[in-house]
């Protein structure tokens, strides 16, 4: 215990202010107005405000927030665009060929949005309500008790400098106390992996497989804006053998949301997913949309998509997982906002429940018993099948997908696995190599200026919140082996080799890092690890 922390106590605290985590504090504050409690919740958040970290699609089903916040109309929910049109195509290098749209993918009555702009908006409602909103600090730590119970988290020491010394900026970390700790991190948490491996949380289910997500935001020509419409690719350029495909969304006020997202299980280490999706965009049926143009925004962010054969335990003493932090993603539709929102809900109907019902236990084993009840468990159940099958290829997986819905109706008498990510990279000498065409600066750009869009900013006075657990593995195992693949699937160009004199060395430029957790994910012997930098740190998404 660090003696100069200060304290403050809440009946609940909540990591992450993404949909899962307001979905949990505001149903909260809901049930304790309508019981007459007093009940005290703490939403915090490493963006600098609600909202800066959110990165997504997103076509967004409201049938979860249609639970939550019925009159989010009168409300002023930022949910001004209604989908019109889904269009599903197969692309080859140079063609397009429509397919039938997988009822998946069927959008009517869902609504294309900034799941960041709605998420600052349930941030304010959450404030409304009675909520304590704490953004721009990183929590850095769980805290236990004697007993091994989670007692809360600390929020991460300030003004350390890069030699691990105070500077004279130096604020020490927050202690945030609660009866309860719901972790909200949203993919691939810091916190809610250190959870896993502290609690066995993982045992007996399958490892979680994971996608990146990239994606710009464009001001399109004002004659080519069709606001409503929704169109998804597979195909080119990805070969085959790799998961992935593009969406592409109309916003109103002449934006289009454009993004691409590939399997983190990919084999060949010269795939680069920045550079995959911008060829993409110049194919005629996406530059079509684009040309005119101009970009405005860019992030990437991985993907849970192990479904619910990777749902983990979800709860232990003192605490529980909600939200893309559990997995709760329903990989075909590639949407999660609406499941992270409803287990954020659920959690916290069985956490008020416990708190006030005078129960003695320290886990809310009630939890995982409502979920199963819900809608969410029946929609994850049902979609269980379709993304693991894609790693017998592209077209066994779109048959197999078919066979799936149409005969079975999700409810094959099986149930497929999955593996580990960073296990399936080949040897880079055994793969074929990938020229990727030099950017236009047009229709398609380079890792940096990109970054650029994103408003990264990280204070560099501050230890590397890249941490490597072996300094000799990028070199004798990653550059030799695999010709370095994190110099090509980050998509924030953190990671470079540099040739000074004769030997190799690899320079992390952690003031880059958008957060997205891939590193984390790929690195093929998980000896990269991603830790919190500084709150408010990363990027700053205006509205993604
Ligand atoms: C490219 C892409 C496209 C997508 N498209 C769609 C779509 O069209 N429709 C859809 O429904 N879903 C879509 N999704 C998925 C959807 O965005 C997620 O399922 C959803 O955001 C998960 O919500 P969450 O609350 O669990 O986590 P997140 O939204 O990730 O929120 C987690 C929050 O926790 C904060 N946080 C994390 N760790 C800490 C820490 N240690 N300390 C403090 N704060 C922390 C983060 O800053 C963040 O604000 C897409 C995702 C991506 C990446
Ligand atoms: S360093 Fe890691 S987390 Fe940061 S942008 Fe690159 S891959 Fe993503």
């Amino acid at each position: 215990m660090n003696p100069q922390r200060e304290s403050l106590e809440f009946d609940v605290v909540i990591v992450g202010a993404g949909p899962s985590g307001l979905g949990a504090a505001i149903r909260l504050r809901q049930l304790a107005a309508a019981a007459g409690q007093e009940l005290s919740v703490c939403v915090v958040d490493k963006g600098a405000e609600v909202g800066a970290h959110i990165l997504s699609g997103a076509v967004f089903e409201p049938r979860a927030l249609n639970e939550l916040i019925p009159d989010w109309r009168d409300r002023g929910a930022p949910l001004d665009t209604p989908a019109k049109e889904d269009r599903f195509l197969y692309l080859t290098g140079s063609r397009s060929l429509r397919l039938p749209t997988p009822p998946q993918m069927h959008n009517d009555g869902n609504f294309i949005i900034s799941l960041g702009a709605l998420c600052r908006w349930l941030g304010e409602q959450a404030a409304e309500a009675g909520v304590e909103v704490f953004p721009g600090f990183a929590v850095a730590e769980v805290l236990y008790d004697d007993a091994g119970r989670v007692r809360g988290v600390a929020t991460g020491d300030m003004g350390i400098g890069k030699d691990g010394e105070p500077t004279h900026n130096f604020t020490p970390g927050v202690e945030l106390l609660a009866r309860q700790t719901i972790f909200a991190e949203g993919c691939r948490g810091s916190l809610t992996r250190a959870l896993f491996e502290r609690f066995d949380l993982r045992k007996g289910v399958e490892p979680q497989t994971y996608g990146i997500g990239i994606k710009e935001l464009w001001e399109i020509d004002p004659a080519k804006s069709r606001p409503g419409l929704i169109l998804h690719t597979v195909g080119w350029p990805l070969d085959h053998s790799t998961y992935g495909g593009s969406f592409l969304y109309h916003l109103s006020g002449n934006l289009v949301s454009v993004g691409f997202v590939v399997g983190l299980d990919y084999t060949n280490p010269h795939l680069s997913p920045f550079e995959e999706f911008q060829r993409y965009k110049t194919h005629p049926a996406i530059r079509a949309h684009l040309e005119g143009g101009r970009r405005i925004s860019y992030g990437a962010r991985a993907i849970s998509e192990g479904g619910f054969q990777s749902i983990p335990k979800l709860t232990f003493p003192g605490g529980l997982l909600v939200g893309d932090a559990a997995g709760f993603l329903n990989a075909p539709k590639i949407k999660g906002s609406h499941t992270a929102m409803k287990s954020g809900m659920v959690a916290a109907e069985a956490v008020f429940e416990h708190l006030t019902g005078g129960a003695n236990a320290d886990e809310v084993a009630a939890y995982p018993d409502r979920l199963r009840q819900s809608w969410l468990w029946d929609e994850l159940y049902t979609a269980r099948n379709i993304r693991p099958a894609f790693r017998w290829g592209l077209l066994p997986g779109i048959a197999h997908a078919a066979l799936d819905t149409y005969v079975f109706r999700g409810r094959a008498p099986w149930t497929l696995g999955h593996h580990e990510d960073h296990a399936s990279l080949k040897p880079a000498d055994a793969m074929p190599k990938i020229a990727y065409p030099k950017p236009d600066g047009v229709l398609t750009f380079d890792r940096l200026s990109s970054v650029y869009l994103s408003n990264t900013n990280h204070e560099e006075n501050q230890p590397a919140h890249l941490r490597l657990k072996d300094d000799g593995v990028p070199i004798r195992v990653n550059l030799d082996r695999f010709a370095a693949p994190e110099t090509r699937y980050c998509p924030a160009g953190v990671y470079e080799i540099v040739r000074e004199g004769t030997e190799p060395r690899l320079q992390i430029n952690a003031q880059n890092c958008v957060h997205c957790k891939t590193c984390d994910i790929k690195d093929p012997t998980q000896n990269i690890v991603w830790t919190v930098p500084e709150g408010g740190g990363g990027p700053n998404y205006p509205g993604m």
